[in-house]
């Protein structure tokens, strides 16, 4: 059995051609997402993955490009006579679920399950061995390692580039980082390819997939992939929706 990625949206909060917000769809022998932004059922179906299997999603942080697509998912399942979903996120997910069920009573129908994760827990889903860490971000926001079928798969959420993250991703098989502007921005709570590239300096990862892509990065991908290698060794490219790996 190998183990699939699919990056699902590869964009942000603001709309951009070929990039819905974040997704990640994995897959072994079963299916996990992680985060669910606006675009997500599109690119499900687009892709034919059935959302019958999707019955976990976990978030990295509740930022609307994250979890728009969330309470839609739990909707379509619901309608589709579809047992309950889910959800695992960091600290406020619970209370995020409490205030949107106080608006949407059906939800309690919908059958959502909630459970929070703090940094450095660690949780088996569908087949998955998921260990959380705390990402650098303006709100709580967790990065996950998570591996099956002996391959390591780490997702930075959205980040600056920090040391918790960096022992994460160390020997990884594939990371999958934010890198949302390209050089010369300077920003915090995100990251630019110099920064991860530095970050990723002799941390034994294989294969880099950047994600979360501000509209500022389009036209600079190749060079974006390129700074990051010049300066990790990594291999690295720029991932687009619909983009799949198999490792
Ligand atoms: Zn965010
Ligand atoms: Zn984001």
């Amino acid at each position: 059995m190998s183990l699939k990625v699919t990056m699902l949206g590869t964009g942000v909060g603001i709309p951009q051609p070929g990039r819905s917000q974040a997704a990640i769809l994995m897959e072994s022998d079963q299916l996990l997402l992680l985060d669910c932004g606006a675009g997500t059922l599109l690119r499900l179906d687009q892709l034919g993955a059935s959302l019958e299997d999707l019955d976990t999603v976990v978030l990295t942080h509740l930022h609307l490009d994250h979890v728009s697509d969330l309470m839609a998912l739990a909707n379509a399942r619901y309608l589709a006579d579809m047992p309950g979903l889910q959800v695992f996120g960091p600290e406020g997910t619970d209370v995020y679920f409490k205030i949107a069920k106080s608006v949407y009573p059906n939800l309690e129908e919908m059958d959502v399950a909630v459970r929070e994760l703090l940094p450095m827990d660690s949780i088996t889903l569908n087949g998955f061995d998921i260990f959380a860490e705390e990402a650098r971000h303006s709100v709580t926001a967790l990065a996950y390692r998570l591996e099956a079928e002996e391959k390591v798969v780490v997702y930075s959420g959205d980040t600056e580039p920090c040391p918790r993250v960096a022992a994460l991703a160390r020997g990884a098989d594939l990371l999958i980082h934010e890198c949302s502007f390209p050089e010369p921005f300077d920003v915090t709570n995100h990251t630019t390819p110099r920064k991860l590239g530095i970050m990723l300096k002799d941390q034994g990862v294989k294969r880099v997939i950047l994600t979360h892509l501000y509209p500022q990065a389009a036209g600079c991908e190749d060079e974006m992939a390129e700074q990051v290698i010049e300066l990790s060794g990594a291999p690295t490219i720029v991932g687009w929706d619909m983009m799949s790996v198999v490792i």
